[in-house]
């Protein structure tokens, strides 16, 4: 007997007839003498019109009284799969995060799971009912509501797996699977059969939006057994997300990303010294505003350089005005900033052991005329930016120019 955590996200519950469809799924492997977790998102569209009724009411609205809004999604779809559950034979029962005690630090709106008391889920998995879990929520220790930031009910179904050393944890979703990239922009975009969490790690942060970035974190970090499948299949085969240890055939490149919420901020005659870029970036720490790539070369008579960073689009605002008032400490001459950046990655394990896939990049990009802003690197990817509207041009660029359509195993 395998104990399996299934969740299903927003546009697998969109409405009731989806609800029965995902109660079959859930029967069908209780049927085949599984212990079977569930945890479910709030139906589609039901969250985004939550978190719009609060700004409606005040747009600086208390962070803490959004959780408490926004959280009410998922506690219908609970009751509701329950419901269907127990309409076709199989017991069942609903748990909000409060229930379950899924504590959380207290930072609302992205609160992270501090612990989870899976006591109860065991007594019902005993008794052979199906526990239907709250996605996305939990509680503080001050006893508020708390959510787990857009997306979260991935690393609910994740953390819940890894509490119970669960056999394997499934996403349900509405695409079949991960794939080399964007299917709406690459026609010949392919399923990726297994993916490392490295890999995986990456893809989410980069832009693909199938998994929520924390959940992949706490994957990895407890070994969980993860697959992305669709919820409109039958059978569905669907995308392995494991340890490189347990991938036979390893593929060179994995996926090319894209991600549009960048943006690029330039100080330009920065002094040259010791200590300018800690001020640069303390300052934005302090504001709380994630850099993302930083760009800068020292200067070629040793009095003045530009520094060059990405961050989200959102926090550019904010960001100028903290280096205008550190501008005395800091000392520039110029500050610039565009919105109208996207970044674009080509990610694979097969990097670490193989030269020349930088520089097919540049080439491929160069080919259609595309000028690279910046670049950053890790040992698995390669990130550039480059203006927003050669997005697509660029994707497809390189999705041919690694040859992803096929296979290339290293
Ligand atoms: N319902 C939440 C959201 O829309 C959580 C989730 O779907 O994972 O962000
Ligand atoms: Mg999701």
């Amino acid at each position: 007997m395998a104990v399996v955590v299934q969740k299903f996200g927003g546009t697998s519950v969109g409405d009731v007839d989806r609800i029965r469809n995902v109660a079959n799924k859930v029967k069908k492997e209780y049927d085949k003498g599984n212990q079977v977790v569930v945890v479910v998102s709030a139906m589609a569209g039901v969250t985004n019109q939550l978190v719009e009724l609060c700004g409606d009411v005040n747009p600086s609205y208390d962070m803490k009284e959004y959780d408490t809004v926004v959280s009410t999604g998922e506690q219908v779809t609970i009751g509701l799969l329950a419901i269907a559950l127990q309409s076709i034979g199989v017991p069942a029962r609903s748990f909000t995060g409060w229930q379950l005690h899924m504590i959380t630090d207290e930072e609302a709106g992205k609160a992270r799971i501090d612990h989870i008391d899976v006591d109860d889920i065991k007594k019902c998995l005993d008794k052979g009912i199906v526990p239907v879990v709250a996605g996305f929520q939990g509680v503080d220790e001050n006893n508020r509501i708390t959510t787990l930031g857009r997306g979260g009910s991935d690393t609910s179904a994740v953390a819940i797996a890894a509490a119970l050393k669960a056999d394997r944890c499934d996403i349900y979703t509405d695409v079949d699977g991960v794939y080399t990239t964007d299917p709406r922009f690459v026609k010949s975009a392919r399923r990726l059969d297994k993916l490392t969490y490295e890999e995986m790690l990456e893809m989410a942060s980069l832009g693909a939006k199938v998994l929520q970035t924390r959940s992949v974190e706490l994957a990895m970090k407890y070994q969980v057994n993860l697959r992305v499948v669709s919820s409109f299949e039958e059978e569905p085969i669907g995308t392995t997300i494991c340890d490189e240890e347990d991938i036979v055939e390893k593929e060179l490149i994995s996926g090319i990303t894209y991600s549009r919420d960048e943006a690029k901020i330039t100080l330009s005659g920065v002094r040259d010294e010791p200590g300018v870029s800690a001020a640069v970036f303390d300052a934005l720490a302090s504001a709380n505003i994630c850099v993302d790539m930083i760009v800068q070369t020292d200067s070629a008579d040793g009095s003045r350089t530009d520094i060059t960073f990405t961050l989200a689009q959102g926090d550019v605002n904010k960001a100028i005005s903290v280096l205008d008032s550190n501008h005395d400490k800091i000392g520039y001459h110029g500050i610039k900033s565009d919105t109208n950046c996207v970044k674009v990655s080509v990610i694979g394990v097969g990097m670490r052991t193989h030269a020349g896939i930088a520089n097919k990049m540049f080439h491929a990009l160069s080919e259609k005329g595309i000028n690279v802003q910046t670049i950053s690197t890790s040992e698995i990817k390669i990130s550039v930016l480059i203006a927003d509207e050669y997005t697509e041009l660029a994707v497809r660029a390189l999705h041919t120019a690694f040859n992803l359509e096929n296979k290339h195993i290293i």
